[in-house]
């Protein structure tokens, strides 16, 4: 039997353990780095984005004039617009989940008035959102607008979809 190898390994456990014991009480004493979310939130950055939120004009109507450019761009598809359909004769061509969605209640006939062109539809899927900023960056508009809000959770993948309606509720502040 090789003694002098069974010393070594000895050594070897021994300092290994003196090591971890340190390591364990430098850091028993320090205030974790962890937190108790969601109970304790986490505190981000002033410049930090994660979702896309649609802004409004004062009035609560949406700057969002239906150009596409968000969409067309959007690397992971997750944006989907129909223009006003009212205006455009196209209710037809709307499936019929397109038309129990609430968003199109809210945009009925008469809010075109004012003459812009608005979306009937917009959705972003929020598991395909890569939270990348291309739709900010391209909007000629500034209707989209990637937020600080970091929590979104659903309990189905249909609710990850999110309309209109929850989109400008995504927002913290307004378009002044
Ligand atoms: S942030 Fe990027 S991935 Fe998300 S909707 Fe905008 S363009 Fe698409
Ligand atoms: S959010 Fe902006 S880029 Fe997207 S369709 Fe509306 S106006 Fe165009």
């Amino acid at each position: 039997m090789n003694t002098g190898k069974i010393e070594t390994s000895v050594f070897e456990i021994a300092k290994n353990l003196l090591v971890g014991i340190k390591t364990t009480l430098k850091t028993f004493f320090r205030k974790p780095v962890t937190f108790e979310y969601p109970r304790e939130k986490l505190k981000i950055a002033p410049r930090f984005r994660a979702f896309p939120r649609l802004n409004v004009n004062k009035d609560g109507s949406l700057r969002c004039v239906a150009c596409m450019l968000c969409m067309t761009i959007c690397p992971s598809e997750a944006i989907r617009i129909i223009a006003g359909y009212v205006d455009y004769g196209l209710e037809n061509e709307l499936t019929e989940r397109e038309k129990g969605n609430h968003s199109l209640d809210n945009l009925a006939k008469g809010v075109f008035d004012d003459g812009r062109r608005h979306p009937s539809l917009f959705e972003i899927d929020m598991l395909r959102c890569i939270c990348c900023g291309y739709c900010e960056e391209i909007c000629p508009e500034e209707a989209i607008e990637l937020d600080g809000n970091y929590e979104v959770a659903f309990y189905s993948r249909g609710e990850s979809v999110y309309p209109i309606e929850k989109l400008k509720m995504n927002f913290k502040r307004k378009y002044t």
